[in-house]
């Protein structure tokens, strides 16, 4: 009753909270399995913190060239100990994912290599930085050479075609875990493994490098454990658990990561700088919380899934299938209903619920997109936010929420917003 009261006073009718209940009650049994899931990675972080007898010396900051930074160093040890990996680079330095990407891709390449991407075209902002769209400091521009195979129609890998792509020039496959801005299925750790197996089969020393975003702590297993040579992520996504201000990471194989790490500062200098402001609480606690925070996101995208799908609306993944992301993308097939639906999640966050979102020319995507988020870090996408490019399908990715009572105020927003503008009726 107090319940149903304070979601009236945010603006809930009493219609789409019974509605949004009954859809909730339904998902228990996957709620339970997802909070498993969340127990273990609770248990792998801070088995990881013990091991590496983490202290609050390093919390302490430094400044300058941060040589001989105990807590980033201990910091690497930990989050190469969660992903089962030899080393790890996490750095505040490491702008967004796409800059750790790139620190990633051009550490390990050189003029004359060639990239794979074996799941069609990668991460918008990737296109760039590879040369498929023309682009000053691309890899293209260094002389090193792309190629891509498509996707089957199932959204499975093409394996004959991915054997014929490998060439004796090709050094880095690049595998996208996550669908990001498309309607493919995102492929679960098991997938990625058996794809990395086959490939180096056909050419045991080439790199397999897996674009890990949004995929953190989402299975109990992750990108290295199943033969990934490095996987690399931004820290104000699942790995940050919110509390990140900012950065990225890598981990992998001691090589591949000591070269990123030249490219990331100097040659010769590598990992020794790079001092971490006192920004290592932040990231060590951040990561503490992740796993809780990304159950939370999980059962925010399994809800929106099972509501939207309900209302006749094309949901990937749909209410049933296993996750291997926190995305969630729902197509509308209109702009009205995209931006019904964003300016939904605005209004249900705790920062800035007054603003209405708008589409823009966001540097890096190739048309307008429109961005709901309401958050404590500027960007931050593990916290409830949701995006869309403004083209055909019209879908929506929706993302993230710190917490799955703030994810699911969200979804009940949106879903009042569609109500109130009468694209849907329940
Ligand atoms: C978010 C994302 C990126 C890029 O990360 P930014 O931090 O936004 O630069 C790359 N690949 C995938 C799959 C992503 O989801």
């Amino acid at each position: 009753m107090e319940l149903e009261t304070m979601y009236r006073s945010l603006g809930i009718s009493p219609r789409v909270l019974e509605f949004a209940e009954e859809t909730e009650r339904s998902l228990k049994e996957r709620f339970t399995k997802i909070d498993g899931r969340a127990e273990y990675n609770q248990l792998k972080v801070i088995k990881a913190m013990q091991d590496n007898r983490v202290s609050d010396i390093h919390f302490a900051a430094t400044t300058g060239y941060g040589y001989n930074d105990l807590g980033r160093d201990t910091l690497e040890a930990v989050f190469a100990s969660v992903f089962c990996a030899e080393s790890a680079l996490v750095r505040p330095q490491l702008i967004s994912g796409t800059h750790a990407l790139h620190i990633a891709l051009s550490g390990n390449l050189r003029p004359g290599d060639e990239l794979l991407s074996p799941n069609g075209k990668p991460y918008d902002t990737l296109e760039e930085v590879i040369g498929i769209r023309e682009s000053v400091g691309s890899l293209k521009e260094y002389g090193v050479t792309y190629r891509q195979t498509e996707l089957l129609p199932d959204g499975t890998f093409d394996f004959d075609g991915i054997a014929k792509a490998i060439n004796g020039k090709t050094k880095l496959m690049t595998i996208q875990r996550s669908k990001g801005y498309a309607t493919r299925p995102t492929f679960s750790v098991d997938q990625i493994g058996e794809l990395i197996a086959f490939a180096k089969k056909i050419k045991p020393d080439l790199i397999c490098m897996v674009d890990n975003c949004y995929g953190e702590f989402v299975d109990i297993r992750e990108p290295v454990e199943a033969g990934a040579d490095m996987a690399v992520g931004s820290l104000i996504k699942n790995p940050g658990g919110g509390l990140a201000p900012i950065g990225g990471y890598i981990v992998g194989r001691k090589d591949c990561i000591d070269r990123a790490s030249f490219r990331l500062s100097a040659p010769g200098l590598g990992r020794e700088v790079g001092a971490s402001l006192g920004l290592n609480q932040s990231l060590y606690q951040g990561l503490f919380l992740s796993p809780t925070v990304v159950a939370g996101a999980l059962k925010g995208a399994i809800f929106a899934a099972s509501l939207y799908e309900k209302l006749g609306f094309a949901v990937v993944p749909d209410s049933r299938e296993e996750r291997h992301d926190i995305i969630q993308s729902i197509t509308f097939g209109t702009p009205e209903g995209v931006i019904a639906f964003c300016q939904g999640i605005q209004a249900a966050a705790p920062v800035d619920s007054f603003v209405t979102p708008e589409p823009w020319d966001m540097p890096g995507y190739d048309s307008p997109v429109i961005m709901a988020a309401g958050a404590f870090v500027q960007g931050s996408s593990i916290e409830l936010s949701a995006d869309a490019p403004i083209k055909p399908p019209y879908a929506v990715y929706f993302q993230g929420g710190l917490t799955w009572y703030h994810a699911k105020l969200g979804i009940l927003k949106s879903l009042q917003k569609l109500c109130d503008a009468g694209i849907c009726r329940l």
